[in-house]
């Protein structure tokens, strides 16, 4: 007979007599398994617990970003514009920025927007050139080889050119539930690979917009 400590409780106490007999090794290990039920739960509690609780956001490190239009560009052999100027739409739509497109990258355009190998993540969002306290220009990169080996490549090309344009406007990431402010509601900013649960992948999140890239812009 398999042993499933599982059901042990559910079997007539006679079967235990086939198990190792009933010394007291025997009984820890029932209560080991549920132990590990209850340290299970209480883990799953706590972090939920502190997912709604700890939620310091400070400002992406890179920013703030300068104000005014958040003009854009795109680096040569760069093959995804599509993604990249529904991202721009999406923020302009989403928030109070601004954008101007002006043809090609000059040394003021604020998102240069080029492609690359990042050594496994999806993309990186850098400040290249500071000026007077502020981010003058930004450097977002797509790594389309590894976006594209991801379960769901479309999506997280999407998410990941949100999130990115995100630090751009001087907002941090998050992981898991780890929410920023008040929010409970996903967002763009989420860090990680977009899986079918995920929700928000191309929104901004509420405390994202109202508390910084609003203020801002
Ligand atoms: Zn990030």
């Amino acid at each position: 007979m398999k042993r499933n400590p599982l059901s042990t409780t559910t079997q007539p106490r006679r079967t235990m007599t086939t198990f190792p007999p009933s010394v007291p090794g025997s009984r820890p290990r029932r209560i080991s398994v549920r132990g590990l039920f209850i340290a299970a739960i209480v883990s799953v509690l706590t972090l939920s617990t502190l997912g709604s609780t700890v939620n310091a956001d400070t400002p992406q490190p890179d920013g703030p970003p300068d104000g005014g239009d958040h003009s854009w560009c795109y680096l040569s052999g760069f093959s995804e514009r599509t993604a990249a100027d529904a991202a721009m739409t999406r923020l302009r739509e989403q928030t109070d920025v601004t954008t101007n497109y002006p043809g090609s990258c000059g040394a003021k355009t604020d998102v240069r927007w080029t492609q690359g190998d990042l050594g496994g993540s999806f993309g990186r969002g850098e400040c290249i050139v500071r000026l007077n306290g502020s981010c003058d220009v930004y450097r977002i990169t797509l790594a389309m080889g590894t976006i594209n080996n991801t379960q769901q490549p479309v999506n997280q090309r999407s998410k990941t050119s949100c999130h990115e344009l995100g630090h751009t406007v001087g907002v941090r990431h998050y992981s898991d539930n780890f929410f920023p402010g008040d929010d409970t509601a996903h967002s763009c900013l989420r860090s990680g690979e977009v899986t079918g649960a995920w929700t928000n992948i191309t929104l901004y999140g509420n405390h994202h917009r109202t508390q910084h890239i609003n203020i801002t812009f």
